[in-house]
């Protein structure tokens, strides 16, 4: 191809939102803002407030907080390039990217190796003294690379003589590969990643703002896009919206002189979150939603752990007949294997063993107390013994809601109990509870229920794309300021208010005002200007009067 077509290709192309990620419109954006006014509501009513943490954060904080293990952590999560500002950081980046893609020849008398030591020399001497003006990110990795270049840096200077000869040439790109590996793997600015989740967030702002000295506990929610790179489906996308609750709350001293008292009012607070949860659900009108809860235990010894080596024995039983995912969880993560969809898989996880029967005494009886006040709060809920959840901090209270119409992304919340994670992120000892909503999934099963173009619900009439109030049109040069004052009279009184941008013919005017679903028309020639009586035609039936200013809004707002 010619650059001169290539440019004109390239000028032609089409931009489309990237995979996984979509525009949400109106009228659909309507529903979107009544779902989530309802969940202000709803929370705020329960003495809620709003937090609104970043959108991207240290890639750190969610491979500590959500688990290196994780699905999300491990290979979902989007990483963003962040160069670095300072002079001579930005040497040192173009010293690794120099050093990482350089070549070393093996043959005789080349000067490239002397090149390549040259460079690493000055790298390492760069990222020294950076690193004493703090301007590149500290971590214990960066530094056991950094001790290892230094401690091999003789060796690959003994590759060549004085006089440039090679001594031991089949060593060559073994030993530069090292160094381009570990040069290359050395983070100069703090990694950063798109959100996965925000508990990891909240957990953080929790810390941060030292939340631990505010009326305990601290109940927040937020609403906002997350990120991750999963294979984009029905309702999954590599965008979508959560809509999440936290109850975070610092353990008293005394916390442990009184356990059974505490073990109750914990269960109390994640009775309420979810008695909270369904109220939103109920609120937006959401039906077939089915809540399932379990207790997953905790991480001491006698408990999940024992629970944990007893599935892992029954699974090692029956290895041969599962699938290559479940086989491999058996070592890596055997509550997971619970979670298997898998057809030919269920007969068989039906057998094991429940994790009921391992509880200790504790968890025992906070989930007898959180059933009981479910109960008493008129919560309908099913109890399941295989829902364990994808995150790592999860302890003793588990949930998870599904509803209708969303074919096998069925889950429209998640959350769970998650005491000990604020003190895993460096922060006080802390209690918490909290969920996340999927407001796509929500939003998709809202739409189902309703069948698309059904108009139901205050939303569709607050929908800026399928109507109008009132279309103002006028006739003639000299009565248009009037129009611009009756356009800004209505719309200061709440009515939603169009006008052309030129001056229309009258019967244009009123084709355009029924394009637009107008309920009425405005119409201001030199009669309704002179005479102080606008000229207003109804749309739906085509009546038509006379009416001042005044009698104008009286008659509207009827
Ligand atoms: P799933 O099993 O469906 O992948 P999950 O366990 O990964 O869900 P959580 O991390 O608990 O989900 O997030 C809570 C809720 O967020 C889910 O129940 C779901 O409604 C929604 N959600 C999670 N991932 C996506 C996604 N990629 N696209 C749309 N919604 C999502
Ligand atoms: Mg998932």
């Amino acid at each position: 191809m010619s650059e001169g077509a290539q440019k004109k290709q390239e000028k032609a192309r089409k931009f489309q939102a990237i995979r996984g990620t979509r525009d949400l419109l109106p009228p659909d954006t309507a529903l979107w803002n009544h779902v989530e006014q309802m969940a202000r509501e709803v929370f705020s009513t329960f003495g809620y407030g709003e937090i609104r943490p970043p959108i991207f954060e240290a890639t750190e904080l969610f491979a500590r907080g959500v688990g290196g293990d994780t699905d999300i952590v491990s290979k979902e999560m989007f990483r963003l390039q962040d160069l670095p500002e300072e002079e001579l950081t930005q040497r040192l980046a173009y010293l690794q990217t120099m050093i990482s893609y350089s070549a070393v020849s093996p043959s005789d008398g080349e000067p490239l190796l002397r090149e390549f030591v040259a460079r690493v020399i000055e790298f390492i001497d760069s990222y020294r003294s950076a690193s004493q003006k703090g301007l590149v990110h500290r971590t214990e990795s960066n530094d056991r690379r950094l001790s290892y270049l230094e401690s091999h840096l003789g060796g690959l200077k003994g590759l060549e003589n004085e006089s440039g000869q090679r001594n031991f040439p089949y060593k060559l790109a073994e030993t530069t590969n090292y160094f381009k590996v570990e040069i290359r793997d050395i983070a100069l600015t703090e990694p950063k990643v798109l959100r996965p989740e925000a508990t990891a967030s909240v957990c953080r702002a929790y810390i941060e703002h030292n939340m631990q000295q505010w009326p305990q506990p601290v109940k927040l929610y937020y609403i906002g896009p997350m990120f991750r790179r999963e294979r984009p489906q029905k309702g999954r996308y590599r965008q979508f919206y959560q809509i999440g609750a936290e109850v975070l709350e610092a353990v008293r001293p005394d916390a442990a002189k009184d356990a059974g008292k505490e073990l109750a009012k914990d269960a109390a607070v994640d009775a309420e979150v979810i008695e909270m949860l369904m109220t939103f659900f109920e609120r937006i009108g959401l039906q077939g939603t089915e809540l399932s809860v379990n207790s997953i235990g905790h991480a001491a010894d006698n408990c999940r752990r024992g629970y944990v080596d007893a599935l892992r024995e029954e699974l090692q039983k029956v290895k041969e007949q599962l699938g290559a995912d479940s086989q491999r969880r058996i070592e890596t993560n055997p509550l997971r294997v619970l979670d298997s969809k898998l057809e030919h898989e269920q007969a068989i996880i039906a057998k094991l063993p429940h994790i009921a029967d391992h509880l200790c005494d504790e968890c025992k009886t906070h989930y007898a107390e959180l059933k009981r006040q479910l109960d008493l709060r008129g919560v309908v809920y099913k109890e399941n013994w295989r829902l364990v959840r994808g995150l790592d901090y999860y302890m003793r209270t588990t949930f998870e809601i599904t509803a209708r119409g969303l074919g096998s992304q069925d889950a429209v919340c998640g959350g769970g109990r998650y005491d000990g994670l604020v003190e895993l992120l460096g922060g006080p000892p802390t209690k918490g509870i909290g969920f996340a909503i999927g407001e796509d999934r929500v939003i998709l099963s809202l739409q189902e229920q309703q069948g698309k173009e059904v108009a139901s619900g205050d939303w569709r009439a607050a929908s800026s794309r399928t109507s109008i109030d009132v279309y103002v049109t006028w006739m003639g040069a000299n009565n248009y300021a009037t129009a611009l004052h009756a356009a800004k009279m209505l719309r200061a009184n709440g009515f939603r208010v169009d006008m052309p941008t030129m001056e229309l013919k009258f019967g244009k005017a009123l084709e355009r005002a029924s394009k637009l679903n107008a309920r009425f028309a405005v119409i201001l020639g030199d009669n309704e200007v002179q005479s102080g009586e606008w000229t207003v035609k109804n749309l739906a039936d085509g009546s038509q009067q006379k009416l001042t200013e005044a009698a104008l809004l009286e008659y509207l707002r009827r």
